[in-house]
């Protein structure tokens, strides 16, 4: 048994919920009542594209090896964060498929009792060769991100050429049957916000969901208001050729996403909206990066060294207090933009989205 493990008369022996479970749900509740059950589990800071959005052209420096979190520290904190309430996984990076291991660690993830969803995000790269493995594995959700469908713009965009092995990697997986398969684009002002209703077209012939992603600022991501595409704009520009239907968005989602079903069509559009309609007020989220730094909200400027903690071999109920004040000393609402710009600690490839 791990170290973070409970003392097992304290388990959820029977299927059924004990009180001491009860009790320490209550830690991942913040100050305002938010229950968060959804922790991003970066694995990786790597990737093998170069998304101008998310990271500088020449990379971050990334850590040595043994300051990331190992395959079994990140199962043993996971199990840690579901026994505290947690019941949406899901893996992210970097890119979380160029990791060694990442199928046989999401087995060992579906294995945690009380882990409802098992969800990866992933650019799409390597995905026709491991959905099976994925599948497999317990994974359920498959996120795949995917901002042109122009081979030239997506060269510029991720400094990479690899649009055929992303949509190779896209029907892959919709041949894998996931129970829920999405695409995320991140619309950029001049650059792909004209293959908005392209991508409306996918949706449909793929029956899967395409979310809209505000530009976010994040350190090295060469943002400015000028290149955001506001959600207001992103409709009125879909909706100059399709009718939208507002759609009750889906439970599982634990997401910011607005959905929207097109009239005749069988897709499903969703936007994501964090700059001009921040949804912090249901925000159930939590994250954990690669290298064990705990942060409670994307925007975050502090973290919790959850690594060092593990590795120090401090007790439960020492990581639980840790956890829970960081939870409970989560704002309410992340600060405004001007506040935002220039201030992060990290770029978006470290953190995980
Ligand atoms: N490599 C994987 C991928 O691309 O899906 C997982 C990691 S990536 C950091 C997670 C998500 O963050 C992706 O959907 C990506 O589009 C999104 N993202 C990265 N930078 C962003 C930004 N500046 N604004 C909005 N979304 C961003
Ligand atoms: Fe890599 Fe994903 Fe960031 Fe693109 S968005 S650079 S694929 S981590």
């Amino acid at each position: 048994m791990s170290r973070l493990s409970r003392n097992p008369e304290e388990r959820n022996l029977n299927g059924k919920v004990t009180e001491v479970h009860k009790a320490h749900r209550s830690i991942l509740t913040d100050a305002f009542g938010r229950r968060h059950t959804y922790l991003r589990l970066s694995i990786t800071e790597r990737c093998n594209l170069r998304c101008t959005y998310c990271m500088p052209e020449e990379g971050i420096p990334l850590a040595e090896k043994d300051k990331l979190l190992s395959l079994e520290e990140i199962e043993a904190l996971s199990r840690l964060f579901v026994e505290l309430g947690v019941r949406k996984i899901r893996v992210t990076g970097g890119e979380p498929l160029v990791r060694a291991g990442v199928g046989e660690l999401c087995g060992r993830l579906r294995q945690i009792e009380g882990l409802h969803t098992l969800a990866l995000s992933t650019n799409g790269v390597l995905l026709a060769q491991k959905a099976r493995g994925l599948r497999d594995n317990g994974v359920s959700h498959i996120n795949v991100s995917l901002d042109t469908l122009s081979v030239d713009t997506f060269r510029t965009l991720a400094r990479r050429d690899r649009l055929k092995d992303v949509l190779n990697g896209i029907y892959e997986a919709k041949r894998m049957g996931f129970e829920s398969l999405k695409i995320n684009v991140v619309v950029m002002r001049g650059v792909n916000e004209h293959e908005l209703p392209d991508f409306v077209r996918l949706a449909d012939a793929l029956e899967v969901h395409v979310r809209f992603i505000e530009f976010m600022p994040f350190l090295g991501n060469k943002w400015s208001p000028e290149l955001v595409v506001p959600l207001g704009e992103m409709k009125r520009i879909i909706s100059s050729q399709f009718t939208l239907h507002p759609r009750e968005t889906d439970p599982a989602s634990d997401g910011p996403a607005t959905e929207f079903s097109i009239q005749g069509g069988r897709g499903v559009i969703g936007f994501i909206s964090s700059l001009s309609e921040p949804s912090c007020s249901g925000c159930s989220r939590l994250r954990l990066t690669a290298d064990g730094m705990f942060r409670v909200c994307l925007f975050a400027q502090d973290a919790v060294d959850l690594k060092s903690l593990v590795r120090s071999g401090v007790s439960r109920l020492e990581m639980e207090k840790a956890i829970g004040e960081a939870v409970s000393g989560k704002w309410w609402r992340r600060p405004e933009l001007n506040e935002l710009v220039g201030k992060g600690d990290r770029a978006m490839v470290a953190i995980g989205g």
